[in-house]
């Protein structure tokens, strides 16, 4: 049987910042475990937060680069679950309001022609603390280490689209995160090492066997990059022409703002939109 594949991502990002989102502790990838640490990443009662300026910026850069439309108000969120790399008992992450959505990336596709991957959105959040276990395999260990170093850190999440001009195949899937870490990497707001951990994804695949909706399965998976035999040669039955798509952003002046228009975000307030073109 023939399947239709959707694949999405979500990509986790560390930003290059000095210090971490809500505290002046120093990023630093080699300092010895929990010796960059302070009351407000561990956790602490009564320690506040304080947003670093430079991580939304950063963000923002990152928004713009895909083609995002910018929100102008912005909202953080609690997302509450209990792990031990997790001292507060939640990750102040954003759901309503991310800083910025609606956004391409284009790749070529598979039938060698531009392809803009939908980006539904580009928020901003804070990574959790590293567990080091006893052994390689977590079976066979016998006691855990946890290093809070990491706890805070900025972290940038790149959702693609499902719906709008998804990924179809695993070789778009491909080039599409080679082409996502080259734009990050060349805007210097990520090193985007892969061996330290700075830029992770999430992948969710979806098979359809006759095209229609919902979906048949889903499978998801947390590996990337994968080893050379991951990527599977099965792909698309067909796939039609992408469905004709621009990014937002093409008005001008006054234009350029709209009203939020969608469930909650119905309000009064205003976004503006990116227009960006940091990249042809
Ligand atoms: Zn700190």
């Amino acid at each position: 049987m023939d399947f239709d594949v959707i694949i999405g991502f979500e990509t986790h990002v560390e930003l290059k910042t000095q210090t971490k989102l809500f505290c002046s502790c120093a990023v630093d990838y080699e300092a010895s475990p929990n010796s960059r640490i302070c009351p407000v990443c561990t956790g602490q009662p009564g320690a506040l937060p304080v947003l670093n300026k430079r991580a939304v910026q950063f963000t923002v850069k990152a928004g713009l680069a895909l083609g995002c439309m910018v929100n102008r108000h912005s909202r953080f969120a609690r997302k509450n679950y209990f792990y031990p790399d997790l001292p507060k008992g939640y990750q102040i992450s954003q759901y309503e309001r991310p800083f910025c959505q609606d956004g391409l990336l284009e790749i070529t596709g598979d039938d060698g022609k531009p392809y803009p991957v939908g980006i539904k959105r580009v928020h901003l959040e804070e990574d959790a603390g590293k567990l080091v276990h006893s052994s390689s395999s977590f079976e066979s260990s016998t006691h855990s280490f946890v290093d809070y170093n990491r706890s805070s850190v900025p972290l940038l999440e790149i959702v693609t689209d499902h719906e709008r001009n998804p990924l179809r195949s695993v070789q778009e899937a491909r080039g599409y995160l080679e082409k996502l870490r080259q734009i990050l990497r060349y805007i210097e707001i990520s090193d985007c090492s892969i061996e330290k951990g700075q830029f992770r994804c999430d992948v969710n695949i979806s098979f359809d066997p006759e095209a229609r909706r919902p979906l048949a399965i889903d499978r998801r998976s947390k590996t990337w990059p994968p080893s050379s035999s991951s990527w599977m040669p099965w792909n698309t039955r067909s796939r039609g022409s992408p469905r004709s798509w621009s990014p937002r952003g093409d008005d001008s002046g006054d234009k350029a703002l709209r009203r939020g228009q969608e469930g909650d975000l119905a309000d009064e307030e205003q976004r503006g939109r990116a227009r960006l073109p940091l990249f042809p």
